[in-house]
């Protein structure tokens, strides 16, 4: 599959001169997403500005059979953005406008490339803003976030990106746009919102989101505990919230972790601690004194060793800015990681974690961990050196079997990153070959051709076009070999 000259021509013709890119270095910017370890460049890229210039693309990908891959900022780690069957890479980035806002009732109209951080410092003199906080949310943009229902450290008390989307434009494989949900708090009919939140790009692109915005909380207090234990840090979480407390955001790092943040950021982190607790609440001004006192009784009893309270915004900043850079201060220590978002009941954190230590000790490999606590969902990270092929399959072998742990503790294989290339081979690990079933007609309906980011997120990667055909069957077989006995997988 390849895009000709006169191809080329013809989309300039619709997205105008600065609207396609099909240099080598354009294609090789657009070959993988924040999983490098899987590439593949586009054969072009499109820059669309609005619905209708998505329309027609899509359309003239359809009557090229051209699979169509759309991207945000590319900060995905699961290959979810990755053109893994060539064809176009659709970057939304130049939709990136708040195309309207209602105060009184709360919403915003976004374009989907629009920056997450971006909207809530647009509404912050409006005391509203958008709850939902990647990690990433200085890059990564709305439409990604609604494409992959990401999570973020604050979404323990205030959900996922799902729960603040209203509604949303999508553009469908033949090349309509569809209104789906709407501005009320609630849709009559078929919940198909539901569907696109989370499909990773699969069944239609989206290209005008309706956000649910909240009121900025009148205060806010942030707490870092450190523990001499991760098992203490671990029995906090899970007595705070007990004890009737639901900070706005319970983050851990664990002392590999701290120590590369720390050398690279010098904030001030306990390094010889075992782990750090990261713990924020807010809400009502009067309320938070007492929280944190609350929380502060809790923390000691467990052993905390010393409490630091923030004094003021920027250490505030400072504290979060630590734990926001971790994937960065794996990225200086080492020339490769991977990292897991698996989840696990948060009863069960603390022999989670010796597990991941104790599977990449096995292959000599350093492991650590920075993770939402609250909800569970941990991010274990492997380093190993890019140059040895032998540390990058130990590697993924480790990542594999925190991942089947994950699932043996009842818990699932992500939390908030999606399933892209990385994870569909351990769908049928989790679901049964029905589960699965369901979901790839699902798909099809939406998609029949498989045009849109084909092979994503079921196994068996249907593929576009005719390779599709076999595809269905593919999986079904794979399911079924793979989901023998597999939620015992072989983890230990
Ligand atoms: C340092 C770092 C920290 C991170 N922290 C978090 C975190 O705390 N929580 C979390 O959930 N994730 C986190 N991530 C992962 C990533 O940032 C999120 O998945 C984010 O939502 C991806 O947004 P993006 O704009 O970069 O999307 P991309 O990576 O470009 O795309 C992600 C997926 O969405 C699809 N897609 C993108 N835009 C659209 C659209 N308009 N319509 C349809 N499909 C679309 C793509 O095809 C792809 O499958 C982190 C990543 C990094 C690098």
């Amino acid at each position: 599959m390849s895009v000709t000259e006169s191809d080329l021509a013809e989309l300039r013709a619709l997205l105008g001169e600065s609207g396609v890119m099909a240099s080598e270095a354009a294609l090789f910017t657009y070959e993988a997403d924040a999983l490098t370890l899987e590439r593949r460049p586009p054969d072009a890229v499109a820059l669309p500005r609005s619905t209708d210039e998505v329309c027609a693309l899509v359309r003239w990908a359809r009557a090229r059979n051209l699979p169509v891959t759309p991207r945000g900022a590319g900060t995905g780690l699961a290959g979810g953005a990755t053109t893994e069957q060539g064809g176009l890479s659709l970057s939304l980035n130049r939709m990136d406008q708040v195309l309207r806002v209602n105060e009184t009732r709360m919403f915003a109209w976004v374009q989907p490339g629009l920056v997450n951080l971006w909207l809530s410092q647009q509404l912050a003199p409006k005391q509203l803003y958008f709850a939902p906080d990647p990690a990433s949310q200085q890059v990564s943009t709305i439409g990604g976030n609604v494409a992959t229902n990401a999570g973020g450290p604050h979404c323990l008390k205030y959900g996922v990106t799902f729960n603040h989307v209203l509604g949303a434009v999508v553009v469908l494989a033949d090349g309509t746009a569809v209104t789906l949900g709407g501005e009320a708090p609630d849709s009559p009919g078929l919940d198909l919102l539901s569907v696109i939140s989370g499909s990773e790009g699969t069944c239609a692109i989206v290209t005008e989101i309706c956000v649910r915005l909240l009121p900025t909380p009148e205060g806010v207090k942030t707490l870092l505990f450190d523990f001499a234990t991760v098992e203490d840090a671990c029995r906090t979480v899970s007595r705070v919230i007990a004890g009737g407390i639901v900070p706005a955001a319970m983050e851990i790092m664990d002392r590999h972790t701290t120590t590369l943040v720390e050398e690279w950021l010098h904030i001030g982190l306990p390094t010889d601690a075992a782990a750090v607790l990261l713990i924020e609440v807010d809400g009502p001004a009067v309320t938070l004194e007492p929280q944190a006192e609350r929380i502060a009784v809790i923390a000691r009893e467990q052993n905390a060793r010393s409490t630091r309270i923030a004094k003021d915004a920027d250490e505030r900043a400072q504290l979060w800015k630590g734990r926001k850079s971790a994937f960065g201060a794996y990225g200086r220590a080492a020339s490769g990681f991977t990292i897991m978002d698996g989840v696990v009941p948060r009863t069960r954190l603390a022999e989670a974690l010796a597990n991941v230590y104790a599977f990449a000790a096995e292959k000599g490999l350093d492991a650590g961990n920075v993770f939402h606590a609250g909800d569970g969902n941990l991010h274990p990270h492997v380093l190993f050196d890019a140059s040895s092929a032998k540390q990058q399959a130990d590697a993924l072998e480790v990542s594999h079997k925190i991942l089947r742990m994950c699932i043996a503790y009842g818990g699932t294989i992500s939390g908030e990153h999606g399933v892209g290339i990385e994870k569909r081979s351990m769908m049928s690990e989790l679901f049964t070959e029905a589960d699965l079933a369901v979901m790839e007609r699902v798909r099809a309906a939406f998609d029949p051709d498989r045009r849109l980011n084909p092979g994503k997120i079921l196994p068996g990667g249907s593929a576009c076009g005719e390779a599709r055909k076999g595809s269905f069957e593919a999986m079904r077989g794979f399911s079924a070999s793979a989901a023998s006995g597999s939620t015992e997988g072989p983890w230990i």
